[in-house]
């Protein structure tokens, strides 16, 4: 779990600092069946960069599922200097997906909103973290389906409960593609929680993993044209976590950057405030998220989805 706040998740805190004591072997994220994923082109930043000029043929559209409320600390890391000016408090965080519909290839969904269902399938700890962050469903998946055209495909940012959880009211036949790495990134914590993404994915057939190679540019950790054409490209950003990918999306109204969890908020964007995570992680996490803020300070018509807040004056529609 990626969240844990000062405030309400403290009682959670404990129990992870504990189950670290108490030793024991770290897990992967998850068990689920793996298998290499069938689109995606290893392309480079430099192709990406061109696609941009060109008229987008894909819809975008962004979905709010839920709200929670936490203490800074689950966003920012209090250990680090750089953060000690940022005053106390509660950050506001949403739970968005994504919705692109591409005139050949289909609807896709960009993470899976909310269920529910998934409470149900989580083990007592992790529901209790779930509980302690106090989520405030507006409408699940189920509910945002409900008339709507199933997505043809998922592709994830990263598999944390909060992006996969809505995959519990999504056809299971539903192909669902992940960052290269990202299901094996072994931490105790998951041996405590319970794999909450394996709860998600319980009959779906095997995670499709990207396949990216390190990019010729030197810009990403790996970049990939996933149709082919330039109407969608999937970016490497480890970090936050091991497989954690953004999706550079041309749409008919400009150029979409959705950034996941590599800059979750805009303390992260606009300050620079660098998240907490596992010290090995800490250089990975930084570098993304420099890299990312600098393509789009490079390239002004894209507009950035953070993690879970909208950047400052752009509408917080639906
Ligand atoms: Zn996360």
């Amino acid at each position: 779990m990626s969240h844990h706040g000062q405030g309400r998740g403290a009682p959670i805190i404990a129990g992870l600092v504990l189950a670290a004591l108490l030793g024991g072997c770290a897990t992967p994220a998850s068990r689920h069946p793996l298998t290499p994923a069938d689109l995606g082109a290893a392309s480079r930043a430099s192709a990406l960069e061109a696609s941009l000029a060109r008229p987008g043929v894909v819809t975008f559209e962004r979905v709010r599922f839920a709200q929670w409320t936490a203490g800074r600390g689950g966003f920012i890391d209090r250990k680090d200097p750089r953060t000690a000016a940022v005053p106390k408090g509660d950050e506001e965080a949403t739970i968005y997906a994504y919705v692109v519909d591409h005139p050949r290839f289909g609807r896709v969904m960009i993470d899976s909103g909310v269920s529910a269902e998934l409470a149900g399938r989580l083990n007592r700890l992790m529901r209790r973290a779930v509980a302690d962050l106090d989520v405030r469903i507006e409408r699940t998946t189920a509910q945002w389906l409900d008339g709507q055209t199933p997505p043809r495909m998922v592709f994830l940012t990263h598999l944390h409960f909060d992006h996969v959880g809505g995959l519990v009211d999504l056809p299971v036949t539903t192909p669902v593609y992940v960052g290269a790495g990202e299901a094996q990134e072994r931490s105790r914590v998951n041996l405590v929680l319970g794999r909450p993404a394996d709860a998600a994915l319980r009959g779906y057939g095997p995670l499709r993993e990207w396949r990216f190679e390190p990019d010729p540019d030197g810009r990403f950790a790996g970049v990939l044209d996933i149709f082919g054409d330039g109407s969608i490209w999937a970016i490497s950003t480890p970090g936050h976590s091991a497989g954690s990918t953004a999706y550079l999306v041309n749409a008919v109204d400009g150029p979409k950057l959705v950034v996941g969890d590599a800059v979750s908020t805009r303390l992260g964007w606009e300050q620079r405030m660098p998240q907490p995570v596992a010290a090995a992680a800490r250089a990975d996490a930084e570098a993304s998220a420099e890299r990312l803020r600098s393509f789009a300070a490079a390239h002004p018509t894209v507009t950035v989805f953070l993690g879970h807040q909208s950047r400052m004056g752009q509408a917080e529609a639906r």
